[in-house]
């Protein structure tokens, strides 16, 4: 689909639709700079970016001291392979896992990859540690579920787009309902080995769905009375984009004045990706304990490019500007303002039936059917209004731009949304 009357536009979208894989169906606009929350088009139009690449730009487009570091260290040393030491992948291991709370992390590059880590990690511990038979381990996850692209991990996916002609498929998981508990304890009962339950603390892909208040809590209790272990994969909801460091409410510096500081969920294996590199360079981690984590021994598992001292130093950069810059509290602030101007908005118009979501993931839900392409033209239209956003699923649009939106800024937001979706009202 071409923008009208853009040259420059025209020649890149022309050039991926010959050249590039179809994978994506990216909306008309084609950009070539960014910084804090703004993006602008190679016409030079600017627009506020309210998807932050699926989370993965909490920190804002290329932060000064993000792209700092990343200079400092490409200049000096970029990758040695995990064959050699390196002087900053050891900084950043001590630096991540004290500022999660956990004893010791496997880096890796990607989200996927980091959870078929967490999915290898969890059934190696079975097998050794908790004496479940061989080729048997099973693993409950989630129906509605994103956790990556692999052939594993589709595999366990209910998306069809996902899944058709690409099997065989990977054995091994049982999928249940999300946001319920009592279908967990149920699987677990009608099952000698289960060795996992692998959860998103919020459904971010399937279109913001937020579990029930101590659905997360309640999990982990079932889990540990069974000795199964809890992963969660925060691969979108952590790094403050829902207004706590995690969505499972791990060691943050809470902004609730009520929390009393100890972590309400601790996963026993937790997954991060995406925003942990600031949007500047893939980096995905693998957080838990020196039991489990000691189950993978050298050669059993590694990346070529996981725990280079780029990643490493990004890594860590990104997380200082999350702490710095108290990231965590400005989402929770900008996210009970955006659902509260946002809830005015679902009075008023027939196009929006709802806004549901916590800190700055946030999603509307447009009144129409999911095959219905009006979310579609929404986005279209705010688009020339000067706001990105992508419709998922249809009918439902995700709103989460980059944590460091101030006030003045999301109220400016709030009205290009509002007068976008009334100006399109029946
Ligand atoms: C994006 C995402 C992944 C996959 O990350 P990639 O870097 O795209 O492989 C996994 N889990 C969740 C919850 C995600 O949102």
């Amino acid at each position: 689909m071409l923008v009208k009357d853009n040259n420059a536009s025209n020649k890149a979208i022309t050039l991926e639709e010959k050249y590039g894989a179809h994978n994506y169906h990216p909306l008309p606009v084609v950009l070539n700079k960014g910084e804090g929350v703004y993006v602008w088009d190679v016409e030079g139009k600017k627009y506020y970016d309210f998807l932050s690449a699926y989370s993965a730009v909490n920190q804002g487009h290329c932060h000064p001291r993000i792209i700092g570091s990343l200079k400092d260290q490409a200049e000096r040393l970029t990758l040695t392979s995990r064959a050699f030491y390196n002087d900053q992948l050891g900084e950043y291991e001590k630096y991540v896992t004290e500022f999660f709370g956990f004893d010791k992390v496997l880096p890796m590059n990607t989200g996927a990859e980091a959870v078929e880590t967490a999915i290898k990690l969890c059934r190696k511990y079975a097998y050794e540690k908790k004496n479940i038979a061989q080729e048997k381990a099973q693993i409950i996850v989630c129906e509605n579920n994103f956790h990556g692209r692999t052939t594993t991990i589709i595999s366990f996916s209910n998306d069809e787009t996902a899944r058709k002609n690409f099997g065989p498929y990977t054995p091994g998981f049982i999928k249940i309902p999300y946001n319920d508990t009592e279908a967990l304890e149920k699987a677990i009962k009608e099952n000698d080995h289960i060795a996992g339950f692998l959860v998103e603390p919020i459904q971010g892909e399937a279109g913001v769905f937020v579990p029930s208040e101590g659905y997360l809590k309640k999990a982990l209790d079932i889990c540990k009375k069974n000795d199964i272990l809890f992963i969660a994969d925060e691969v979108q909801t952590g790094i403050a984009r829902t207004g706590r460091l995690l969505a499972t409410c791990g060691n943050c510096d809470c902004p609730d004045k009520n929390c009393s500081g100890t972590p309400e969920v601790k996963p026993d294996i937790l997954i991060l990706g995406k925003a942990l590199s600031g949007g500047v360079y893939p980096v995905s981690a693998v957080l838990t304990n020196n039991e489990i984590m000691e189950v993978i021994k050298p050669g059993q598992h590694g990346s070529t490019f996981g725990g280079n001292p780029l990643a490493s130093a990004v890594a860590m950069e990104a997380l200082r500007v999350v702490k710095d810059e108290n990231l965590a509290e400005n989402a929770d602030e900008m996210g009970k303002l955006f659902r509260k101007e946002m809830n005015k908005l679902v009075e008023k118009s027939d196009l929006v039936t709802m806004v549901r979501g916590k800190g700055l993931l946030n999603a509307i839900v447009i009144n129409e059917s999911e095959d219905s392409s009006m979310a579609w033209n929404i986005c279209l239209k705010l688009r020339d209004n000067g706001l990105l956003a992508k419709p998922t699923h249809g009918n439902i649009i995700r709103f989460a731009p980059p944590l460091v939106i101030t006030k003045d800024q999301l109220l400016e937001c709030v009205k290009i949304i509002q007068d976008t979706i009334l100006s399109m009202e029946p």
